[in-house]
């Protein structure tokens, strides 16, 4: 199949990288246009040619309004419609004990992790209602819904775009408005090495190393996440709004088997637990 997404127009924040890079590529295969939004110019630039006339770069800081009213006006003025905003920008947030998280390191972490997502619903929103269609995903994360995963605000910003997804699902529902996210667990990108400027190689050795800590015994890679993009967006998903598609390769429902405590690994028989006569 190749023109799930025929004619559609996409705006995807963080397309430069990682799991919004490889979204956009799919996307563009699928038959869409996509205006790929990022701060890093050079890379969103390279990736927009990939795409030739269906890609277009806009450099955009997401934690900033008029960056995201111009990145939904560009699309509308080279393509003029939008139906799918992916909020996917994000970083790691601020690290380290409470005590040591500066405000300044706080503001930041909600801005380029919440903000951005809020922002981004507030202006395309008036576009969708007019169009009477339109589809919202964000990438949220399985730290949304589980401790221990991430640092502490980075997992407290993605439960609030999992709760955003919720509640704006109900209000643009009657206008024909889907509105989902999506919560990875670990993939390989840039991100989960720890820098921007990581390189493929560096993306390649964390992949090889983080696969044992998944039930499905391998690290996550980019185009696991856009392929459950491409189904949110897509007719396959008609029916699903305010919705949380996890894709963790298993890893939220507990550690994988062979790190399970022996005792409860080794066959025993039951009947040595049995009560007498039972
Ligand atoms: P990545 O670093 O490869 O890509 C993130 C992109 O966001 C980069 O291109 C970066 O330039 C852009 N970005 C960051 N801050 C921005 C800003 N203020 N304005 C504009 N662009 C900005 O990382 P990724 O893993 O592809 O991350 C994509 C999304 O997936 C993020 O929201 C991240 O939190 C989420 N996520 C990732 C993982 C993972 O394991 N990689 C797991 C769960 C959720």
């Amino acid at each position: 199949m190749a023109d799930r997404l025929k004619g559609k127009v996409a705006v995807i924040t963080g397309a430069a990288s990682g799991i919004g890079a490889e979204t956009a590529r799919l996307f563009a295969s699928e038959g869409a246009n996509v205006v790929i939004a990022d701060m890093q110019a050079e890379k969103g630039q390279a990736v927009a040619k990939e795409l030739g006339d269906q890609g277009v770069f806009c450099q955009v800081d997401v934690r900033i309004e008029e960056d995201i009213a111009s990145m939904i006006d560009l699309a509308m003025t080279k393509w003029g419609r939008v139906d799918i905003l992916y909020n996917n920008a994000g970083f790691g947030g601020a690290l380290g004990p409470i005590e040591t998280t500066t405000m300044e390191d706080y503001d930041l972490t909600f801005d380029v992790l919440v903000k951005s997502v809020f922002l981004g619903i507030k202006h395309v929103t008036p576009i969708m209602k007019a169009q009477n269609s339109g589809n919202i995903i964000s990438t949220a994360s399985v730290a949304g819904l589980m401790n221990g995963v991430s640092p502490h605000l980075y997992g407290v910003c993605k439960a609030a775009v999992i709760k955003l997804t919720e509640t704006v699902s109900l209000e643009l529902g009657e206008h024909n408005i889907r509105v989902n996210a999506i919560c990875p667990g670990l993939v390989a990108t840039p991100l989960t090495v720890g820098k921007l400027n990581a390189t493929d190689e560096d993306v390649e050795n964390l992949r090889k190393s983080a696969g044992g800590n998944q039930p499905l015994g391998r690290a996550g890679v980019p185009d696991d996440i856009a392929q459950a993009a491409l189904f949110l967006a897509s007719e396959a998903s008609s029916y699903i709004t305010g919705h949380a598609l996890v894709v963790d390769g298993g890893i939220r429902s507990g550690p994988t088997w062979s790190q399970w405590p022996e005792y409860m690994r080794k066959p025993l028989p039951l009947r040595l637990y049995r009560p007498e006569g039972a």
